[in-house]
């Protein structure tokens, strides 16, 4: 094998690698045909090693048969130099045929006299051999490589007849077939060990590395890949530290996945399943339940009033109490109950089997019982209530959102009963609550796109029959609905407090409305609004007056309060009241009669009106029913106040109402609330 095409098969082995390699993984090579090309490596270099014996086992030969043509020449030169004479020519001839069966390489020897004529040849074995043709080299001149190629040597002869030298010549013809036999001979024999050896070579690596390499990498593949079924101990240093490593990784994965599905089922805090397992076990026991055709409840807890906790006590305080309550849930449910923590404040047990809805009922009253007792933390007793709510599997909801959320929806509706119960679901109450999360979508979307609008009701003198004021009366006109009337969204607004930037709304534009009749016959006209109990939770809703109605003169204005307003933070909310009425703005009590103690207040709040409920006045058809109106109007008078008869539908209750002395009305009998312009028309017509 030459070196050009040694080096021309492995530029394209080569090749043919590195575009395997770009194919699958840039930069990197398999094993196999990493092994590959080592054999290939292995296989050039061995090659070349018998190429190089092979080159010396030829000298050898070369030298073995320079050595032994030599040898006979010398022997027949000296032999003929001392024997030859013309005559006895076939004395020496059995010299030379011995030489010529003895020595194979030499094929023939001629002998020839001084002219150049053959005199003897022996030609034993080729008889039609033409040697005439043979240019013959000196014999001096052999030499290990010309021994292949030249056949024909020839050395001269000096003998003496007497004194007479005379001279022969002997020319020796190699046997050709024999010295080139001898080669191919050879390397047939080389070319075979060659292929043996390198064969074994192969085998044995090969073997070896599907042993030590290749399997066990195969073995480290498959455990990377599906991580099961370790591979035991390898052989190889470098394989054997990859399988220990994989395996301390898996381990370690191991434990991180159930830390992390610790973190991920359990609540941190209370070590109470996490929403996330709550709905997984939910959803089993639906699955279940939906076999077995069996029920199961859900009892949603609320604890009440924790955020005023949370906000006064800090958090730290109120994670104790969370898990002062996880630790009474556990206690107090059976084993196979399920009690988890959502997040806040809010809890849920899961009871999978209960005999009758009387075992749920025990098991809530026990619940209930227990999570109100009293508790120590840090020293101090406290005590806490919570609100609950059931739902049961599958009348209540067939799927884990339903049932959670009629759960909550319960238990919402056990909250707004007064906390500290339970309460069932049940499609009234699901219905109100419906109506809820619809209204405030409503009320939502009528403050973002302007669906308020604020409606007059004509206050009336009683004497001169005219117009004197208005209370302003919100209306939602929605776009599918049409006119929603304020009983239906003005508690929810409370409730969520959007009553506050509705308020604020309410306030502007009544203020935007006087001054609108600041230039009309209707510069003297009194708007009241009305102010809910829920505004005086914004701390700044003296200012917002204060700011609101700066460019309008304040005695136009007026504001209506309940008593409610006045259930909390008497002291705190009093003092706003007054500082509002210190602003010029004046003030009306309004539902006057059907408070608690409403004539307590008067001395408290120097209110300006009284406005007697509609409940009083719808009871009145003759004289004797006016002592209650009488009475009022009457102390009205002495403390010099305005008095307002609310809800006067009939001329008859207008008249007796004139016959006291009330000194105005309002109600359906002079208008309904009507819009701005309709106010205005029904101004300069007047009431009756
Ligand atoms: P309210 O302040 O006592 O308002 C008087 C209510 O009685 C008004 O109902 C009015 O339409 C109604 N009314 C007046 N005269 C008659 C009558 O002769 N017959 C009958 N059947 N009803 C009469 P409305 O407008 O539905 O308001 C109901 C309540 O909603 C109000 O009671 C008030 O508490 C609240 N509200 C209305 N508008 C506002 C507002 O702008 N802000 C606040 N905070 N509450 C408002
Ligand atoms: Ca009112
Ligand atoms: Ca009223």
């Amino acid at each position: 094998m030459d070196k050009q095409a040694l080096t021309g098969a492995f530029g394209i082995y080569t090749t043919v690698w590195i575009q395997k390699g770009r194919y699958h993984f840039m930069n990197s090579i398999s094993i196999k045909s990493f092994i590959l090309s080592i054999i290939f490596v292995a296989f050039a270099l061995e090659g070349y090693i018998f190429y190089n014996f092979f080159e010396n086992s030829k000298e050898t030969i070369s030298k073995l048969l320079q050595t032994s043509i030599q040898t006979d020449v010398l022997n027949l030169k000296h032999f003929m130099e001392k024997n030859l004479k013309q005559k006895d020519i076939n004395f020496i001839a059995s010299h030379i045929d011995n030489i010529i069966i003895i020595n194979p390489t030499v094929k023939d020897i001629h002998i020839l006299d001084s002219n150049k004529n053959i005199i003897y040849h022996a030609n034993i074995r080729y008889e039609d051999y033409n040697h005439s043709t043979q240019k013959c080299l000196p014999i001096s001149k052999i030499t290990n490589t010309n021994i292949f190629t030249q056949q024909c040597y020839s050395f001269s002869i000096k003998t003496f007849h007497g004194l007479q030298a005379k001279y022969y010549y002997a020319n020796v013809y190699i046997d050709e077939a024999y010295t080139h036999g001898l080669i191919a001979q050879q390397i047939r024999k080389i070319l075979v060990a060659f292929l043996v050896s390198a064969f074994v070579f192969i085998l044995f690596l090969w073997v070896l590395s599907k042993i030590y390499i290749i399997t066990p990498l195969e073995k480290l593949r498959q455990y990377a890949y599906y991580s099961r079924n370790p591979p035991k101990n390898f052989f190889v240093k470098e394989i054997e530290s990859i399988r220990y490593s994989l395996n301390m990784t898996f381990k370690r994965l191991q434990q991180e996945q159930e830390e992390l599905y610790n973190l991920s089922t359990k609540d941190p805090l209370s070590g109470l399943y996490n929403r996330l397992s709550l709905i997984e076990k939910i959803n089993w026991l639906i699955a279940k339940n939906k076999r077995d055709k069996k029920e199961f409840a859900i009892i949603f807890l609320d604890l009440d009033n924790f955020k005023n906790i949370n906000d006064s006590k800090g958090h730290a305080f109120g994670d104790k109490i969370l898990l002062h309550i996880a630790q009474v849930l556990l206690k107090t449910t059976r084993e196979n109950d399920i009690v988890a923590r959502l997040g806040g404040d809010e809890f849920v047990v899961i009871l999978p089997d209960f005999s009758n809805e009387n075992t749920i009922i025990e098991i809530a009253q026990r619940l209930k019982e227990k999570l109100s007792l009293p508790f120590r933390i840090e020293d101090e007793e406290y005590q806490i209530t919570a609100s609950m709510g059931i739902a049961i599997y599958p009348k209540d909801g067939r799927d884990v959102q339903t049932l959670l959320k009629n759960a909550d929806i319960a238990m919402y509706k056990s909250k707004e009963l007064g906390k500290n119960n339970f309460q069932f679901f049940t499609n009234a109450i699901n219905k109100a609550v419906q109506e809820k999360i619809h209204m405030q979508q409503i009320i939502k979307d009528a403050l973002q796109h302007n669906h308020f609008k604020l409606y007059y009701q004509p206050k009336v003198d009683i004497k001169t029959k005219k117009i004197v004021g208005c209370e302003a009366l919100i209306r939602l006109i929605d776009p599918v609905e049409g006119i929603i009337p304020p009983y239906r969204f003005i508690g929810i607004a409370e409730e969520n407090r959007t009553i506050i930037p509705l308020g604020e709304w309410i306030i502007q534009e009544a203020v935007a409305q006087i001054k609108k009749w600041e230039q009309t016959p209707l510069k003297n006209i009194k708007i009241s609004v009305n102010l809910s109990a829920v505004q005086f939770q914004d701390p700044k809703l003296l200012q917002k007056i204060q700011k609101y109605t700066q460019d309008i003169d304040r005695s136009k204005f007026d504001i209506e309060l309940t008593e409610s307003v006045l259930i909390q933070h008497f002291k705190e909310r009093l003092n706003i009241i007054k500082n509002i009425k210190k602003l010029g703005i004046t003030l009306s009590l309004d539902d006057f009669g059907t408070g608690y103690s409403s004539l307590s207040y008067l001395k408290d709040i120097p209110f300006d009106t009284l406005k007697i409920d509609k409940a009083f006045i719808d009871n009145i058809y003759t004289k004797d029913d006016l002592t209650f109106i009488n009475m009022i109007v009457g102390i009205a008078q002495d403390l010099h106040m305005n008095v307002v008869a609310e809800g006067v539908e009939t001329k008859e209750q207008l008249k007796l109402l004139e016959e006291i002395n009330c000194k105005e009305y309002q109600g359906y009998l002079c208008s309904k609330p009507v819009p701005p312009k309709k106010f205005e028309e029904l101004f300069s017509l007047g009431c009756v």
